[in-house]
């Protein structure tokens, strides 16, 4: 106690000179030790490839756009704007000419909210440094309408422009969910995956994508099952993923039910599946919660039989984890502990540890998804959405993933959709605030170059080539 008194009585005194010049002469001399560090971290894990193991397919739909737009197709708060009116309004609104937009208007106050909503996304920080980087790739000015109208430039050659993005960040491998396409298909996928070549393109399915098939069918339980499990199978071992086979599944039930029980009673899901029957018609008006309540044990029945085949294969299952498209996701049931169940995975006394990917990071529950990961040995962790959105404070919180987490288990990805920057500016950020993270290991002292060199390896492709077995 006495010291920190005497120091403090010294602030007035000649010795607070001395006390605060070592103070300042540390310092500098901190710093003056991290940058070169991270000079040479940097330069190494910047030429590194790169995997990316959730994402979504481009289209060239974005190929030509408008800053508005833009703000609305890459914002997770904007691009769910049709869901904030009843359905097919707002894309008879955006397509319709000038006397349908003004009647649509008059009845849905369309275009007032959508300025409120642009307005806002164009205030955050993400946008405001994603244009500041995009301007420096593009050579143009620093503002959002400079950025989109050198970008319309280079949307002549929408896909040379893909291509140029991949290159720049390189990347190598992406695996992408064909569970969320905008509605294109097998033709649109396959323009894509040629576009971004080399990269090389592996897809997984989505439990719901299959169940959106067969929901509306009208037969017994049974024909439902057998027909579930024949696709499930041709998508896992035959061409079924739209002419190729997955490397794993998805599901996107936790922010549905919340706690996923797995479950293997057939009387309970075939009850369901009747009371799906019984409501059908109603489906598309009912409260989100109530719709959720009916096809609740039927979906924990088709996730168990899904997780059992994936297990059969050791093959990954990721699933949806915090984040969520809000208005549309019930954002309180995706907690990362409510997949405890499916990560023990246990039947007659044995925990079967099938391996789990819970996908954004957990975010904003990172905390958590990171201690299940280092709990539990088949729980992964991948860091999208947290990438790129969180932008310059992603140094944080990979150190906040990297406290708990093996490195072996931590996965790069983007979770790309609609526009490809997200991919690039999901890449750049990565490297550089990885190396930043890894830097303060290096000088702390608690990894030697070399490890923190091989940990940037592992988390940007190696774990993810392993995981999967794509080769090297
Ligand atoms: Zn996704």
């Amino acid at each position: 106690m006495s010291i920190p008194s005497n120091g403090a009585r010294h602030e007035h005194g000649i010795g607070a000179r001395s006390y605060s010049a070592r103070k300042l002469q540390h310092l500098p001399l901190f710093l003056q030790r991290q940058q070169p560090e991270f000079e040479k971290i940097f330069e190494v894990v910047d030429a590194m490839p790169l995997d990316d193991t959730h994402c979504h397919l481009v289209t060239d739909r974005d190929a030509v756009t408008s800053p508005k737009r833009f703000l609305e197709r890459i914002s997770l708060a904007g691009y769910p704007v049709p869901f904030y009116f009843p359905e097919g309004v707002y894309e008879r609104w955006l397509n319709g000419d000038e006397a349908t937009k003004h009647a649509l208007d008059r009845q849905y106050d369309i275009q007032s909210k959508v300025d409120d909503m642009t307005y806002h996304l164009a205030q955050s920080v993400f946008i405001k440094f994603l244009t500041k980087e995009l301007a420096q790739f593009f050579g143009c000015d620093a503002n959002l309408e400079a950025v989109i109208e050198a970008r319309n430039d280079r949307g002549r050659n929408y896909w040379g422009y893909v291509n140029s993005l991949f290159r720049d960040v390189n990347l190598e491998n992406i695996i992408h969910d064909t569970g969320y396409m905008e509605g294109v298909g097998k033709q649109e996928i396959e323009t894509f995956e040629k576009a971004i070549e080399p990269c090389r393109s592996h897809r997984i399915a989505r439990i719901e994508a299959i169940q959106e098939e067969l929901f509306g069918l009208d037969v017994g339980f049974e024909e439902f099952e057998s027909r579930y499990t024949a696709r499930l199978l041709d998508i896992m071992d035959g061409e079924g993923n739209h002419g190729k086979k997955s490397v794993g599944m998805k599901s996107y039930l936790l922010p549905d039910i919340g706690l996923i029980r797995p479950l293997y009673d057939r009387k309970i899901a075939s009850d369901s599946w009747r009371e799906l029957r019984r409501t059908f018609a109603e489906r598309s008006t009912m409260d989100r919660e109530a719709a959720a309540n009916v096809t609740k044990d039927l979906c924990r029945y088709t996730f168990t039989l899904t997780l059992e085949e994936c297990l059969k294969r050791d093959l990954p299952m990721q699933i949806h984890t915090g984040d969520g498209e809000a208005p549309y996701v019930i954002l309180r049931n995706q907690d990362p502990f409510y997949l405890e169940e499916v990560v023990r995975f246990d039947k007659d006394s044995l925990l079967r540890m099938p391996k789990i990917i819970p996908l954004h990071a957990g975010y904003p529950s990172v905390g958590k998804a990171s201690w299940l990961s280092h709990l539990y040995p088949n729980c992964y962790f991948e860091l999208s959405i947290m990438t790129p959105f969180v932008h310059q404070s992603l140094y944080e919180r990979y150190k906040q993933v990297l406290e708990a987490v093996p490195i072996s288990k931590v996965l790069f990805a983007s979770d790309n959709y609609h526009v490809p920057e997200l991919f690039w500016i999901s890449g750049r950020w990565a490297k550089r605030y990885l190396s930043q993270t890894l830097t303060d290991y290096v000088v702390g002292g608690s990894l030697t170059t070399e490890e923190a060199l091989e940990a940037a390896r592992m988390i940007l492709y190696k774990n993810n080539r392993s995981l999967y077995k794509l080769g090297k």
